[in-house]
């Protein structure tokens, strides 16, 4: 490519010209430039940016602005092909070295590297670990190392790869090139992790804020997630592309069918489908516009849609960290996006018992029952959400209400819950801390069924004292008091409900407890105004008029994609046509001032837009 190649210490082009001319884009964002700079000057560094954030320039830039190549290391394999279109498209010289090459494919890689020919390399990771790949970086001019998705060094973390273990070798084998690791996950032990296997002792840490201001997080009951989940779709969501996550195989399956049977274009994804299948399946969700995957975990890391407008969990995931970076993949655009979550009791007790039945040693499986306190905590609480993420990865928030999480759009109703709460812990006292919900509730609410007779329950003091309540908003006291703490299922008990040692202050009377009140209906409890804070994300302004030329733009664009193979979004970013709508370009000039119109989309596709911007007009 032609701005790097001139690299004469004179006429060296700066970072600011090359994010014009290569990428289309006016200005840094964030600590992008200082990062950019910090590296290009050949410092290591650690950056934790949300996704979306814009990661991928703190390394591609200085990768151009340096000499020789940048060495990318990513995980995924679909991620890597994506970002080398991304930048083929840009005119950056990038390839990837992963299994899916043939060997003369790989060979062609290799040759054009130590000939100085690329800008930017991808390598997985256990590619880069090979004694061949060592050598041949050993005898290549290297600009610098990038080790996205850097937190999969992290054993205690959820995208654990042993694999990324032995990237230490980088620091070894290559102490003078610059590092930069780079994750969305931001907690501290995580962080100690990457510096210390990664070799940044010593280096800086750019940490972006985490607020993803345009995702308006949402937690509600779980009742009949089915229903709860296609209402979501066809009330707030119809014709939107999303993600689906459930824990196992066979609620994948169901769940997709159900949605598909509903006439929602559904598609499943986990690890026991064929990989032809799963390929194919992603590859739709890429490529075709508002496709709901429905996955468990082992899809979305690395996938880089940038118009996912709803992440939506049935199940609950493991931690705080694993919630935020999956529902992160929501709205990476910057445009208003949903992240649902329907959870219940038996969310919890789930969890917990794949923690207890796990074969991890006992730190592990204390650290991964705070990890999932944590989150139930987030679940439960009446505050708002995204103050309680941010301040989970330690970030300090400013006012206490976001306007855009359920909790500060509709707050909960609190009552005080502490005779409630008594009252629930006796009756689980009373019966020998030995049975479920369910029969605690048979015994409060005062129900004669086949079990409480058989124990002669009915005949004790407890026996029907919680009339007040009915069998929903005891399901909610339980679920509460088992994320404050004083209430645990017991796993290897049929999960029975124990008391724990904090009980006893609520027992006395020494420990206040305010209970939210369940929320009233089986419907999900639909957000009234969409637009009402969809004003609030970053947007182009088009004008109503526009939406033909908007049309006509994404028509254009799902053509070429097809012709080149490649996401749409490569072609051009949605925020790239809301651009050009709304600015109508007369003139090639007025169409490179456009976000994302670097110099060689000008050049391929300049007239072909201000063609369609004419015509549109007419
Ligand atoms: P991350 O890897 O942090 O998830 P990306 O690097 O994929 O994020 O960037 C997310 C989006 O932000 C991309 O669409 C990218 O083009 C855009 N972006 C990055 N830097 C800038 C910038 N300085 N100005 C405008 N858009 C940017
Ligand atoms: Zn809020």
């Amino acid at each position: 490519m032609s701005a790097p190649a001139t690299r004469d210490r004179d006429d060296t082009p700066d970072a600011l010209s090359v994010l014009n001319s290569v990428f289309g884009l006016p200005a840094f964002r964030g600590a992008q430039e200082q990062i950019v700079r910090h590296v290009t000057d050949g410092g290591n560094c650690l950056v934790l940016m949300p996704t979306g954030g814009g990661k991928s320039m703190c390394y591609q830039l200085p990768s151009l602005l340096r000499e020789g190549c940048g060495i990318v290391v990513s995980p995924l394999i679909a991620l890597m092909r994506d970002q080398v279109a991304g930048l083929l498209e840009a005119g950056v010289n990038a390839a990837a070295l992963n299994s899916t090459l043939s060997f003369n494919e790989a060979s062609e890689v290799e040759r054009r590297l130590l000939a100085g020919d690329l800008d930017l390399l991808y390598v997985a990771p256990e590619r880069l670990l090979t004694p061949r790949c060592l050598a041949l970086l050993g005898q290549a001019k290297i600009a610098l190392f990038a080790i996205d998705e850097a937190h999969c060094v992290s054993q205690w973390g959820h995208d654990f790869r042993p694999e990324y273990i032995g990237l230490s070798v980088i620091a070894e084998r290559f102490p003078d090139v610059p590092r930069i690791a780079l994750t969305a996950t931001a907690d501290e032990m995580t962080r100690k992790e990457i510096v210390a296997r990664l070799g940044l002792a010593g280096a800086p840490s750019f940490v972006a804020s985490f607020d993803r201001p345009n995702i308006r997080y949402e937690i509600v009951e779980k009742q009949n997630a089915p229903a709860q989940l296609k209402a979501l779709i066809s009330e707030r969501h119809a014709g939107d592309a999303g993600i689906v996550y459930c824990l196992s195989r066979a609620k994948v399956e169901d769940t997709a069918a159900a949605l598909t049977k509903a006439g929602i274009p559904a598609l499943p994804y986990h690890a026991g489908l064929d990989s032809s299948v799963r390929a194919r399946n992603q590859d739709r969700f890429i490529n075709e516009d508002g496709v709901v995957i429905v996955a468990t975990i082992a899809f979305g890391m690395g996938i880089d849609k940038p118009d996912v407008r709803f992440v939506a969990h049935l199940d609950l995931p493991k931690s705080i960290e694993a919630y935020y970076q999956e529902t992160g993949r929501a709205g990476r655009d910057g445009k208003p996006s949903s992240a649902w979550m329907a959870y219940g009791l038996s969310d919890i007790v789930q969890q917990r018992r794949m923690i207890d039945e796990s074969t991890g040693s006992d730190a592990f499986k204390r650290v991964s029952i705070g990890k999932l306190d944590a989150l139930v905590a987030l679940a439960e609480t009446a505050g708002c959400r995204r103050n309680r993420l941010l301040g989970y990865f330690g970030e300090e928030v400013t006012g206490n209400n976001c306007g855009n999480c359920d909790n500060c759009l509709s707050p909960p109703q609190l009552r005080d819950g502490k005779v409630a709460a008594q009252k629930l812990l006796s009756c689980a006292y009373r019966t020998g801390q030995r049975f479920g919900a369910m029969h605690l509730i048979d015994v409060l609410i005062g129900r004669l069924t086949e079990k409480v007779t058989q124990f002669g329950h009915d005949k004790l003091s407890v026996f029907g004292i919680g009339r007040e309540l009915n069998e929903k908003q005891w399901r909610a006291v339980i679920r509460q008091l088992v994320a404050m703490g004083h209430l645990r299922a017991d796993s290897e008990a049929f999960n029975a409900l124990k008391l724990t040692e904090s009980a006893r202050g609520v027992l006395k009377g020494e420990t206040e407890i305010m209970l939210r009140e369940a929320a009233p209906g089986t419907r999900v409890r639909a957000s009234r105004d969409k637009s009402r804070r969809g004003d609030l994300a970053p947007r182009a302004e088009t004008k109503p008029g526009d939406a033909p030329l908007q049309a006509a733009l994404r028509a254009w664009r799902s053509e070429i994609a097809r012709q080149r193979n490649v996401p749409a979004y490569v072609v051009l970013h949605d925020s790239t046509i809301d651009g050009i709508a709304a600015a109508r370009p007369a003139t090639l000039n007025e169409l490179r001032n456009i976000p994302g119109i670097g110099d060689k989309k000008l050049e391929h596709y300049g007239d072909e837009l201000i063609a369609l911007v004419r015509t549109a007009e007419t």
